[in-house]
């Protein structure tokens, strides 16, 4: 088991929904977490304080890391200010639902660029410090769209089954440094991007979910801190955290 008092972490889109119940699951476990947001920054500035106030360590970072230039900055603030970094979580990721025949050229690029490239675009300036820390851990958010397909998702869930490739790739090359690579896949979770679904499209998918209700940011939260605790020999997998509704 690892310790973490004194890693280092960023967390994208860190400030609202599973990205905050990263960053404090994270910092309640002694990780100093440099906490990623693009638009959120009351929720990002409450949530440091709130880490501090329990006698944790974050600092907000405002990046747009659908850009190459803003990731860059994002990974410098941070070992600019901790010295170092251990733990990389890719959470940014934003939804833009119609079906294909409808779907712009626009929204298809811009699901692309914040759920997909968002990675590369943060991994290529981090796996240097990541492949400095006797514990390096990149962990991708994907989705269970990524692994079923959704009516109305292709960008979507194109851009989390390239996620799930990327992972497994970036694994296998980095398989024999300390750096570990993995996915997670959530199902459906209670936070603003399943909120915004209609309540009775919501009805139907909770009634198709195994265990009956959506999951918690929180339950994401903890697999990340599994993985990031007692990973080390564990890379390359898809961590399913959906109430079984894919198996
Ligand atoms: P959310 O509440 O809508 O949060 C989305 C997060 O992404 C926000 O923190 C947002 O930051 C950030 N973000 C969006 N665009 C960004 C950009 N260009 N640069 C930096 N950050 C950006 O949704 P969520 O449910 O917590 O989703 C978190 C992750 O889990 C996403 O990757 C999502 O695809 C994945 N996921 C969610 C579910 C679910 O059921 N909720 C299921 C499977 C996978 P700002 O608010 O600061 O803009």
């Amino acid at each position: 088991m690892i310790n973490l008092n004194g890693k280092v972490a960023i967390v994208t889109g860190g400030a609202v929904g599973i990205g905050a119940a990263i960053s404090k699951e994270l910092a309640s476990n002694g990780v100093k977490v440099v906490l990623n947001y693009n638009s959120s920054s009351k929720a990002a500035e409450d949530l440091v304080a709130q880490i501090q106030a329990n006698g944790g360590e974050a600092y907000a970072v405002q990046a747009d890391v659908s850009v190459s230039e803003e990731a860059t900055k994002l990974v410098n603030a941070a070992v600019e200010k901790y010295g170092r970094l251990d733990i990389l979580v890719n959470n940014a990721g934003i939804t833009r639902d119609s079906s294909f025949k409808k779907l712009s050229e626009e929204n298809w690029r811009k699901v692309i660029d914040v759920n997909l490239n968002s990675s590369y675009n943060t991994i290529s300036p981090a796996l240097p410090h990541l492949s400095e820390s006797d514990a390096g851990r990149i962990i991708n958010i994907s989705s269970v769209i990524g692994q079923t397909g959704a009516f109305g998702q292709t960008n979507y869930s194109a851009a989390k089954a390239g996620l799930i490739g990327f992972t497994k790739s970036l694994a296998l090359e980095l398989a024999k440094t300390n750096v570990t690579v993995n996915a997670i896949c959530p199902g459906f979770i209670e936070t603003s991007m399943v909120l915004e679904i209609p309540e009775e499209i919501r009805g139907q998918i909770v009634a198709k979910i195994p265990q009956k209700r959506f999951g918690h940011p929180e339950e994401i939260a903890r697999g990340v801190l599994f993985l990031c605790k007692d990973g080390a020999y564990i890379t390359g997998q898809q961590l399913n955290i959906n109430g079984g509704l894919a198996m």
